[in-house]
């Protein structure tokens, strides 16, 4: 069993699941790990301890910022699709070797490895690619879902294929651990922005966390769903859309991602999937609140 950092809920430590059925679908949302909890300034530089004052909810109960690391798992008529693939195994050195629990969890679905028909990235930060080789019996690195399309948008390929300077390096050793030996066993691929990886599924991109960072629009029976990925890192940015996390590589396309996202869902009442909220919080609806808007979840978790 793998060992997990966090809460100790569930069996092998932390594994934590949001659920919901809609439409045709199963959504759940699988926190593949939960970090230690740090100061929210430090998260969100530009910010200030009294700027956190009116979000304290969305903080622990010592006021500090402690996200899921998490993915989302679909179930429908489109098969068995992971949306982006956790921290991996671990241990991540960056989170104090924590490991992530994504195949615990999986398992906890009734999904094995072999069962995931595809795996669509939103992005490809160390956070969301984790799980997607992992070494075989002689330690070469193989897919890890054995029966799996891989995909990703051309824009954030041709960002991370670049060797980008100034990104930090943990999210380049991740890219090389997990990512290119998908490219290199011919399983990758790279698909135009906006286009459809898979049927009933479709890339919507929203640069910011990074330059290529896409969300996936699903629709079922009328009903739509957005997985936003980090177009947000806390439900604080929802009302607060102008804060940057600093994970950020292009903020000021983050910020009008965010306005646009939220100004057309607001309307149209579209299911949005946040990456990094906590699970039980991770999905739910953004609503008019006055001049700008708020967070309002579904209760979901398992
Ligand atoms: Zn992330």
């Amino acid at each position: 069993m793998v060992r997990c950092v966090g809460d100790p809920v569930g069996k092998g430590g932390y594994v934590r699941i949001s659920r919901l059925a809609w439409g045709d679908f199963e959504i759940a949302g699988i926190a593949d790990a939960r970090p230690a909890p740090v100061d929210p300034c430090r998260s969100y530089p530009a910010t200030s301890p009294a700027d956190w004052e009116p979000h304290r909810r969305w903080l622990t109960a010592e006021g500090q910022f402690q996200p899921d690391l998490g993915c989302f798992l679909l179930r429908g008529p489109m098969g068995v699709v992971l949306i982006d693939a956790g921290i991996g195994p671990g241990p991540v050195p960056y989170l104090g070797d924590a490991d992530g629990c994504l195949i615990d969890a999986l398992a906890a679905l009734g999904v094995a490895p072999a069962d995931v028909d595809a795996v669509l990235f939103t992005h490809l930060h160390f956070d969301h690619i984790g799980w997607a080789s992992l070494p075989d019996a002689h330690g070469v690195p193989r897919p890890a879902f054995p029966r799996a399309r891989y995909v990703v948008g051309a824009a954030e390929w041709a960002f991370w294929s670049a060797g980008p300077a100034g990104v930090m390096a943990h999210h380049r050793e991740a890219f090389a651990r997990a990512i290119l030996p998908l490219s290199a066993a011919g399983v990758l691929e790279v698909v135009a922005d906006g286009s459809s990886p898979v049927a009933g599924a479709t890339y919507v991109p929203l640069p910011g966390n990074t330059p290529g960072h896409q969300g996936l629009r699903i629709e079922s029976g009328g009903a739509r769903a957005l997985f936003v990925a980090d177009l947000c890192h806390c439900p604080a940015q929802v009302a607060a859309p102008h804060w940057s996390h600093r994970s950020d590589v292009e903020p000021d396309a983050g910020r009008l991602s965010r306005r646009h996202v939220f100004e057309t869902c607001a309307e149209d009442g579209t299911l949005l999937a946040f990456g990094h909220f906590p699970r039980g919080v991770d999905l739910g609806h953004v609503r008019r609140d006055g001049a700008g808007w708020r967070w309002e979840p579904r209760a979901t978790l398992a």
